[in-house]
């Protein structure tokens, strides 16, 4: 597949062609946020525990580094391809440039299901692409992170691998990193937390208050699923429906969080928890509620089912979770969209807060990094409120807009070279 054919990489290259003629950006500059500024593939040998070798794709693409090193997630799911981690790579730029990181954006991701590899495995693959890509990563170059299908564990395998090709220990090479070799306080939950902040800040926008009679269904209940709802449930709003890749969970009552919570970390299928209804996650989509959170995937609301979601708030947790045809259909019905690039940024923020006390050896407590991850969080959503009434454009456009406005300004900056 070439790094322009999927459907994600079109999406995202349309809502920047949208958002640069809404601001009527320098078209110079718009032309080169069109290309990644480098892409790297490479074949991942793994010898499996039966013996046999078996090969996978991987990729590390880094869309622009304009504002700094470039930054954002490692996949792992049989999805990954060159032009869905290009899209990626390029949301992480305007992600990373609206809420004012010194970061550019990156992506990497390796096509495999991590499941059907045996911890060994997975381990050898972690470490074989670490050494394949190790040429253009780095602390000052280009820092990955977690994303779907990765974790603690496997950001420490990728940190232990590139120091051992270094000599010494460099644990600004990743983040996402556990505690225990340099990670931060509250970079787990991060995500989720960064959600319900916008959600939050969306509410006093529209002068409401989150009470018990406030419906909420999440589509995904993982890394960024699971704080969420932890933290609304905290405020006191009602969750009716949760998913994973088995299924959804619905109880119009209220589910009881810390009971789910405690099954999925056991690793457990929502699809075997009794006592519960269960629906679809298409169902769970369309459900009548105040705020839906679709944090598991790309392109779940599209053009075809779109006209059945009546959520009054989509707070897009996952990156790309809405096509750019299902925001139009969303936002002209009345819905409030809060954008991807603004709605997940708590992670990268975070990872942020990770390589800086890395950097620094100075590490921070919990209350200092979420006071921190608040503040970021409010003043870009902010930012993008600021554009939404300024431009008269929805919450997605406006949020391109902020970004593109400060990537424009550095890039002319520092102009092109050669000139
Ligand atoms: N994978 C996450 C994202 O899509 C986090 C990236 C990071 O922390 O660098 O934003």
């Amino acid at each position: 597949m070439s790094l322009f054919e999927s459907p994600f990489f079109q999406d995202a290259y349309s809502q920047l062609e949208s958002a640069g003629t809404k601001m009527n950006m320098d078209p110079n500059v718009l032309e080169r946020l069109k290309y990644p500024k480098r892409a790297l593939q490479v074949s991942v040998p793994v010898r499996l525990d039966d013996g046999t070798v078996k090969v996978f794709e991987g990729y590390r693409v880094q869309h622009n580094m304009t504002l700094g090193p470039g930054k954002g997630g490692i996949r792992f799911h049989p999805h990954v391809s060159l032009s869905e981690t290009a899209a990626l790579a390029m949301l992480m730029t305007f992600k990373c440039a609206l809420v004012g990181l010194p970061l550019g954006g990156a992506k990497g991701g390796i096509k495999v299901d991590p499941n059907d590899l045996s911890r060994a495995e997975l381990q050898a693959m972690t470490r074989r692409y670490t050494t394949e890509i190790a040429m253009i990563i780095g602390p000052d170059k280009d820092v990955p992170a977690p994303d779907i299908g990765t974790d603690g564990q496997t950001m420490a395998w990728l940190m232990d691998t590139y120091s051992q090709l270094n000599g010494y220990a460099v644990p600004g090479v990743v983040t996402g990193k556990p505690i225990a070799i340099g990670g931060s306080l509250g970079r787990a939950e991060s995500t989720g937390k960064g959600v319900v902040f916008c959600i939050n800040f969306a509410y006093e926008k529209l002068n409401k208050k989150i009470t018990n009679s406030t419906t909420v269904a999440i589509h995904g209940f993982g890394k960024v699923g699971v704080p969420a709802a932890e933290d609304l449930d905290a405020q006191g709003a009602k969750i009716v429906a949760i998913s994973d890749v088995s299924g959804a969970i619905y109880n119009p009552k209220g589910l009881n969080i810390k009971e789910c919570v405690s099954w999925v970390k056991e690793r457990k299928l929502l699809r075997e928890l009794p006592g519960v209804e269960h629906i679809t996650n298409e169902q769970l989509l369309e459900l009548d509620v105040d705020i839906l959170i679709p944090a598991a995937i790309d392109g779940v609301v599209t053009k075809e089912n779109a006209h059945k979601v009546k959520a009054k708030i989509i707070a897009e947790g996952a990156n790309g979770p809405l096509t750019h045809e299902a925001v139009d259909i969303i936002t002209d019905r009345g819905g409030l969209i809060i954008p991807d690039i603004l709605c997940n940024a708590g992670g990268v923020i975070v990872s942020y807060f990770e390589w800086v006390q890395g950097m620094q050896m100075f590490f921070w407590d919990l209350e200092t990094v979420n006071t921190k991850l608040h503040d970021i969080m409010k003043l870009s959503f902010e930012k993008v409120w600021v554009c939404k009434e300024k431009y008269k454009v929805n919450m997605k456009q406006a949020a391109f807009i902020a970004s593109l406005d400060r990537l424009q300004g550095a890039m002319r900056l520092r102009g092109m070279w050669p000139g």
